[in-house]
């Protein structure tokens, strides 16, 4: 432990020298099977030959000039993302808070334009939306808001996946310009929502003439079977926000908006120094191109499909798993009884995993990941499950 880091974080005690694909190595050149990509971060794995290539290049060239100017790497980045996704244009900032800001001051704009003194956004229990003062304030849990009062006001929170609960505060709350949901919640416990939750509040948003935004910082890039996970339904978000493995492990987010949406920053509105800078659209870039000219979304599917199924088989008999569910290569085992101890246990056995709600162990694969390293994630962590249900 270094005491001139400020600890906000609880750190495993292990150091990483290392990584090539799914395989991280610590300064002992001991292995583990990263199961975790830095938190949805590296889908493509680590050292991905394709965004080292676009790193170097770019630096060589151009690091950073600021927005004060034309990006040509910012501009084909948009146009990709713009092209993949259906949406209009996009800001490019440099983390998931960020992006997520970006969408609220986009939904407070919005709602001034509507006429509305105080716009309100609906928001859900179990999220999370960042670390920022705004974005803690639209988070779902207590403890990332405990001791940082007076919160951003503007929130009103419903429960995850009750369509009804929105619809009654929309029918009493006249202040509302937008509902920001994540399609799954990652960090609520990988909780999947009804397959026509996202349709049904497609519907309602076009009713109320509302702001549709949807969180895809955890969810996007591939993560559950489609670049973005709105696109397992048939519908067009108004708002999507963008980070994590959107580049590989180079800091970048982006906030998409569309139709409406997508005329309410004007020159003035919202900035940012580093955000779109060369170095990360040319990461990015290099990321959208690699998972789309391959088949690693797809298989984002079967092989979260395979691991769920693996786990099942091997845990049908093993009564304190609660349940697995699954979207692609998001995967959360809830268990019974709080089970944090398992990611210690894990890590000495060679293997990186998280969990969330003290009670979901919480996977989240590379897409990369190969039929070998699946099996041992599997045979590792049902082991270490069964060990400590027993
Ligand atoms: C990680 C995450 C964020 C925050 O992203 P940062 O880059 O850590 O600011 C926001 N929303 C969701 C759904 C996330 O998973």
């Amino acid at each position: 432990m270094n005491s001139h880091i400020m600890p906000t974080y609880a750190r495993l005690d292990v150091t990483f020298a290392r990584g090539e694909g799914a395989w991280l190595w610590d300064e002992n050149e001991k292995r583990y099977l990263d199961a975790l990509s830095g938190i949805a971060v590296c889908n493509l794995g680590h050292a991905h030959p394709a965004v080292h290539e676009a790193i170097c290049k770019q630096s060589a060239t151009l690091l950073h000039t600021s927005n004060l100017y034309h990006i040509a790497a910012q501009e084909k980045l948009a146009d990709a993302l713009i092209a993949l996704s259906g949406m209009t244009n996009v800001f490019f900032s440099n983390s998931g808070a960020e992006a997520n800001e970006a969408a609220i001051k986009l939904a407070r704009r919005f709602g001034h334009s509507k006429g509305i003194a105080t716009p309100t956004i609906i928001v859900m229990e179990k999220s999370f939306h960042g670390r920022t003062l705004a974005t803690l304030s639209a988070t779902g849990n207590e403890k990332i808001q405990q001791g940082f009062s007076p919160l951003v006001d503007g929130f009103v929170r419903v429960p995850y996946n009750d369509i009804g609960a929105i619809e009654a505060v929309l029918h009493d709350n006249t202040s509302i310009a937008a509902i920001l949901v994540e399609p799954v919640q990652g960090e609520g416990g990988v909780n999947i929502p009804d397959a026509d939750y996202l349709v049904q509040i497609r519907r309602l948003c076009d009713d109320y003439a509302i702001l549709m935004m949807l969180d895809e910082i955890q969810t996007g890039m591939g993560r559950t079977g489609k670049l973005f996970a709105f696109q397992h339904s048939a519908l067009i978000p108004d708002v999507c926000t963008l980070a994590k493995a959107l580049g590989n492990g180079v800091p970048i987010g982006a906030c998409l908006a569309h139709g409406r949406a997508a005329d309410i920053f004007v020159a003035g509105t919202h900035g940012s120094t580093f955000g779109g800078n060369p170095l990360a659209c040319s990461a990015a870039l290099a990321v959208v191109e690699t998972l789309t000219k391959s088949d690693l979304i797809a298989q984002a599917t079967q092989k979260g499909d395979a691991i769920a199924k693996a786990l099942g088989d091997k845990l049908k008999t093993t009564p304190h798993v609660v349940a697995i569910r699954h979207l692609g290569l998001m995967i959360g085992i809830e268990l019974d009884r709080p089970c944090g101890e398992l990611v210690t246990r894990a890590l000495e056995a060679g293997l990186l995993i998280n969990v969330t709600q003290e009670k979901v162990i919480r996977l989240l694969p590379p897409l990369i990941i190969d039929t070998l390293q699946i099996n041992q994630l599997v045979d590792t962590l049902s082991t270490l499950i069964q060990e400590l249900t027993a």
